[in-house]
């Protein structure tokens, strides 16, 4: 049982990047995001999706000449053993989580703000932040789908995209994370872990996330606006290749929300020109991001941590099919 409960820390951030207040665990906001957070860890336990981080870290290592890792007196036997060290320390304490209102833009999901590390990787010192107005909006979402009580309808397939689109926020914000682990510092990350398919470019830096997303999925993660739907919807998660783009089916989205992970996630409908579809958040100016994690403050709410029940019987694990459900603090 013991292991079944995990530390989290869910900050809120004002309109003017200040963290001011921390969400406790039962609260519907709270709940929905460590719900897709917990999705996020059981993708990080699966062999598919370890033996891809250790492909990156693979790919990290023949660009780095002398990594703090490779020191023997560090204790790793393999990059084999580097990677799970990663994901064994992530499961165990999960980054401090913002719900950030800074953000202006619903084009940015999520963000990792790289911060300096020596001698031992505390997750908890590291952040990812969220968009605070899409997290409402998924919060909004489950307390309607809730009312319903309906799996089958609108509202609770609604809710159910916003889990599968939170986890695979933090699911690219982790392929950040590890490479703030390899490298120790500001580092930016090498050219080579970067999209693994042709037609994309990042003016010659690489990017950890999408490196991720094509090797996973074959292509990269987009939400498009459904125009027949309100502006309170995630979109429709789609993955974007050099053919073009092609939706994501329910039935995939509601398997990795239920913890049956398969990759890549399952196709359905025609292959659709992008230029025809229009991108949530397309339109809006560039997010400028900040780090959260200077404000002095926080030492306080380091406090305020709790432990939640994670396991497969919890309400956690229950909760995308049953959005009424909160999670657990021990
Ligand atoms: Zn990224």
């Amino acid at each position: 049982m013991a292991q079944n409960l995990v530390p989290f820390l869910i900050v809120h951030r004002d309109p003017h990047g200040a963290p001011d207040f921390v969400y406790p665990p039962e609260t519907n906001m709270a709940s929905c995001v460590i719900a897709s957070i917990n999705v996020c860890r059981g993708m990080l336990r699966t062999a598919r999706i370890r033996a891809v981080l250790v492909s990156l870290v693979r790919e990290f290592h023949r660009s780095q000449p002398r990594p703090w890792y490779d020191d023997p007196r560090q204790g790793f036997r393999s990059l084999e053993d580097v990677t799970l060290t990663f994901i064994n320390s992530i499961l165990m304490v999960f980054p401090t989580v913002y719900i950030d209102d800074s953000i202006g833009s619903p084009s940015c999901l999520g963000a990792h703000p790289r911060r300096e590390w020596r001698n031992f990787f505390h997750p908890r010192e590291q952040s990812i932040i969220l968009n605070g107005p899409r997290v409402r909006d998924m919060g909004t979402a489950a307390i309607l789908a809730a009312r319903t009580g309906n799996p089958s309808d609108h509202a609770n397939k609604r809710f159910r995209t916003f889990i599968f689109m939170f986890a695979n926020t933090f699911f690219h914000e982790m392929a950040h994370m590890l490479v703030t682990f390899l490298t120790q510092d500001l580092t930016l990350t090498p050219p080579n872990i970067g999209p693994r398919i042709s037609g994309y470019s990042n003016g010659g830096i690489g990017e950890a996330g999408r490196y991720l997303e094509t090797t996973v999925f074959g292509g990269t993660l987009e939400y498009y606006r459904d125009h027949s739907d309100d502006g309170g919807q995630p979109g429709i998660p789609h993955i974007l290749t050099e053919g073009g783009v092609q939706r994501i089916s329910q039935h995939s989205i509601d398997d990795i929300v239920s913890y049956y992970f398969h990759f890549p996630y399952h196709l359905e409908g025609p292959l659709v020109d992008r230029d025809s579809m229009e991108r949530i958040g397309d339109h809006y100016p560039p997010v400028n991001l900040t780090d959260p994690m200077r404000w002095i403050v926080m030492d306080e709410y380091r406090r305020h941590c709790q432990k939640v029940d994670v396991g497969p019987q919890s309400a956690l694990a229950r909760l995308p099919f049953q959005p009424g459900l909160r999670a657990q603090a021990a």
